[in-house]
């Protein structure tokens, strides 16, 4: 999946854990209960990372 800088500046935001849509609004995926906050997960470190970020701040590893 390749998803450009974009797709994450919708007005939908999508679960960092399963990548369900949810609402902007939502506080917690309605599927995983992941927090659905301005931030993910690094790929590799698991530090959170914002959303829309090309890479990890931590680790430097380039983001899904
Ligand atoms: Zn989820
Ligand atoms: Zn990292």
């Amino acid at each position: 999946m390749n998803v450009g800088e974009e797709g994450y500046n919708t007005l939908a935001k999508y679960c960092p854990n399963c990548g369900s849509p949810g609402k902007p609004e939502a506080l917690f995926c309605i599927q995983c209960g992941t927090a659905m906050g301005r931030e993910r997960r690094c790929v590799k470190c698991q530090s959170a990372v914002p959303v829309g970020a090309k890479f990890c701040s931590n680790c430097g590893i380039q983001q899904e």
